[in-house]
């Protein structure tokens, strides 16, 4: 449970020096209390006082790193509404030992081609896990050797047996891999193991009470470098398990749950089993593992999983200059638009399909769609005007014509007023550009 503000208080030094940057130790306590600062802002406190206030300024769920860039958790919301998300749910591509050395090549390139490119950012899928299938250290320890050395995405090394996971471990310990996992029976020696090459380490149980008295046990072990596996392995129990523990980190601030969560998926049938993933992108996988691996079905997963993880508050824009279209000359058509990116980017990809070489002038409107930023005042005839007259697309073409999207033709006579540019209202949704431009 959390500590409250004078719990805290009690632990501080009382100087009331100000170096913590609030003026007194009980404002600092009540700061801490909320979540809004850390210890690390006080010199003067204690060992054991840090230690004894662990819990109260620690994250509500640890920050776990591993492999080639891979976080997990650090969350600080229930809802994204609330805040942010931070660190969008790892997706992980699962390769058996059991496979053959060229089929597990074959699954190593078509998760190499797992690339897109969506509202102007660039995805890959994050990692790839080995799975003990074969129950032999040695040839877990070769798939694993095979695996590292045909890709640099981050690893999962996944065994309950610790004699695998020590077979395979040392090996590929410097691509600082996830591996696990710790149960009741084996967790002695893979947190050991996990400690010794400063790796995080998956602890797994059988529902969450048997988790967080496994969990509590292995900190005694003194690493805290975890991941947790309630152990579920149907949508509905993965689903409850992972609401719970996210709930329980983030209201109650129960320490045990204070680690990312990862999820398995159990449906074969790739639909089925993106769907489930998709279920546990939302709440609140910050790892899951996937048997599916063709482009059609990872790309929809990663699409959610990219709007789940922008800021709400910030939305996704592009760079509000003049931007071209294929190979541009002066007569190419000018379109005018927003720096949403997915309003940007969806006029882009229908510009792109008209095969017409063409400008396009995002305007800056914070990142609001086009309807959004005329109602707020942001996409007005003397702001366009402006952002056109300041592009020095003028020089760049012999016309003076201009298109705007249908959704705004009320401001066009205005716009062609003031710019001096002949206006041409284009249709609502960028889906019309191809045949609106044929008709031109
Ligand atoms: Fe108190 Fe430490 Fe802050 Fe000084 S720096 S006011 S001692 S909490």
């Amino acid at each position: 449970m959390a500590l409250t503000g004078l719990e805290i208080y009690k632990q501080l030094p009382k100087k009331n020096c100000g170096e913590c940057g609030t003026p007194t130790c009980l404002a600092f306590a009540m700061a801490l209390a909320s979540g809004k600062g850390s210890l690390d802002a006080c010199p003067y406190v204690t060992d054991e006082a840090r230690e004894a206030l662990d819990s109260a300024s620690a994250p509500p769920i640890k920050a776990i790193k591993f492999g080639n860039g891979s976080v997990m958790g650090d969350e600080t919301v229930l809802f994204r509404h609330d805040k942010t998300f931070y660190h969008p749910t790892t997706l992980l591509i699962e390769i058996a030992d059991t496979l053959s050395a060229e089929e597990v090549q074959a699954k190593l390139d078509e998760i190499k081609s797992l690339e897109f490119d969506r509202v102007g950012l660039h995805y890959t899928i994050d990692g790839v896990a080995v799975v003990d299938a074969s129950g032999s250290p040695e040839q877990f320890a070769k798939a694993v050797a095979q695996v590292a050395a045909g890709t640099e995405r981050s690893l999962l090394l996944l065994s309950n047996n610790a004699d695998a996971l020590q077979a395979a471990l040392p090996g590929v310990a410097d691509r600082k891999p996830l591996i696990g996992s710790a149960t009741e029976a084996n967790y002695e020696a893979v947190v050991n193991l996990a400690k010794e090459h400063n790796v995080p380490v998956i602890i797994k149980a059988e529902g969450l009470d048997a988790l967080a008295d496994l969990v509590e046990k292995a900190q005694k072990l003194g690493y805290k470098e975890f991941v947790l596996d309630p152990g579920a392995r149907t949508p509905s129990q993965t689903l409850a398990s992972l609401t719970h523990c996210r709930r329980l980190a983030i209201k109650k601030k129960f320490r045990p749950f204070g680690y990312p969560v990862i999820a398995f998926t159990s449906k074969a049938e790739p639909l089925a089993e993106i769907t489930e993933a998709s279920t546990y992108v939302a709440k609140y996988a910050s790892a899951i593992v996937l048997k599916a691996s063709a482009k059609a079905h990872i790309l929809p997963l990663m699409a959610l999983r990219q709007n789940l993880y922008t800021d709400p508050q910030k939305p996704i824009q592009v760079e509000p200059v003049l931007h071209t279209v294929g190979e541009v000359n002066e007569n190419s058509p000018i379109y005018i638009t927003t720096n949403f990116s997915l309003t940007y980017y969806s006029v882009e990809g229908e510009v792109e399909a008209s095969k017409i070489p063409s400008y396009i002038l995002p305007v800056d409107t914070d990142g609001t769609s086009v309807l959004t930023a005329y109602a707020a005042g942001k996409f007005e005839p003397e702001k366009i005007a402006d952002v056109l007259a300041k592009s020095g697309v003028a020089d760049k073409v012999n016309h003076r014509n201009l298109i705007i999207p249908g959704y705004v033709a009320v401001i066009s006579g205005k716009l062609q007023e003031i710019s001096g540019w002949k206006v041409i209202v284009g249709p609502r949704e960028s889906s019309g550009i191809v045949s609106f431009t044929r008709a031109m």
